[in-house]
């Protein structure tokens, strides 16, 4: 086997699982998705841990705004919580920020933490927050979950909602990530809101984890017409491991995830696959052919049996990733 040994997964919530549920335990002693043997075992470059955040958990009786401020301080907690590890096992994982970042972590024979928010409704309509994230490391925002917040509106199922676009403090939003320098993901937005992103940002763009909607038809995936999209705007996707996104329900099987890989090759060119797990964000599976980031190479070797180049299945892996991580300033 000569698996590459650079793997990037743009998302896992890991995070939220040592911060809640886990509590107490660490990246080395756990029984997460993602832990630091599994990244070893793999040969993980960097792995984006995203801080997530749930609305509806914060918000208890008090109003929506209110809730939102108390997710903001949750993704404090959450990047607090990935300083920790890092500091905890500084021989193994150190925080990046940028593609250099990574190259000298990986020279280091580190892992590289790459920080993300899931939820961009914390900002609250308050610009200076952007900043403070991108200080603290951030360099990716998904913009919204599953509910609407004061950047514009989630994937649905009810059409309304699904054509509804970007607000106006999303736009603003959106223009200013790309000026400092983060990576504007679609997962999660509405078509309308998806659309929006692409026409207004001028930084990167990426969907971190969604697979294609023409082999599994639901509203979290990527419409041809949107990979197109995201694909001439220099994007990338991240395959989804969860069974409802591959379109097999209560399974996770490489088979499937061989099939969304090779669908967004033949819509979004050889430049625009990557992966981005999903691990520790679900639940309810039966069945995962990969049940950790330790077991990565058996999408490697069914990627290759299906006839995936080497070259092409270095640029899945991390190659694409990287390439958007370089145009961040
Ligand atoms: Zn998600």
């Amino acid at each position: 086997m000569n698996q590459s040994m650079n793997l990037i997964d743009l998302h896992c919530d890991t995070l939220f699982r040592l911060s809640g549920e886990k509590a107490g335990q660490d990246l080395k002693n756990t029984d997460c998705n993602v832990n630091l043997s599994g990244m070893r075992e793999t040969g993980t470059m960097a792995q984006f841990f995203a801080c997530f955040t749930c609305l509806k958990e914060q918000q208890g009786d008090r109003g929506k705004e209110e809730g939102f401020e108390q997710c903001f301080y949750q993704v404090l907690d959450m990047i607090g919580l990935m300083e920790k590890q890092c500091t905890m096992f500084p021989e193994e994982i150190a925080l990046a920020q940028s593609y250099e970042e990574i190259m000298k972590n990986k020279k280091e024979g580190k892992i590289s933490a790459v920080l993300t928010v899931e939820e961009g409704g914390i900002l609250n309509e308050n610009p200076d927050r952007i900043k403070i994230l991108y200080e603290k490391g951030v360099r990716l925002m998904t913009l919204m979950w599953n509910y609407e917040n004061c950047l514009g509106y989630p994937n649905s199922r009810d059409v309304r909602v699904m054509e509804q676009g970007l607000k106006d403090f999303g736009i603003e939003t959106v223009r200013q990530m790309g000026k400092l320098g983060m990576i504007a993901d679609v997962s999660h937005a509405s078509d309308g809101t998806f659309r929006d992103i692409i026409k207004y940002a001028e930084g990167p763009v990426a969907a971190s984890h969604s697979n294609c909607r023409a082999l599994c038809s639901h509203p979290r995936n990527l419409s041809d017409d949107m990979i197109h999209a995201l694909a001439d705007k220099g994007g990338i996707a991240g395959l989804n491991f969860y069974g409802v996104f591959l379109g097999t329900e209560r399974e996770s099987r490489i088979e499937e995830m061989a099939a969304h890989i090779l669908h967004m090759i033949k819509i979004g060119g050889r430049e625009f696959p990557a992966v981005g797990t999903d691990f520790d964000g679900f639940g309810g599976m039966e069945h995962m052919d990969i049940p950790n980031i330790s077991q990565m190479r058996r999408l490697w070797e069914k990627l290759k049996e299906k006839g995936v180049s080497e070259d092409q299945l270095d640029l899945i892996w991390g190659g694409n990733a990287l390439r958007v991580l370089k145009t961040l300033r």
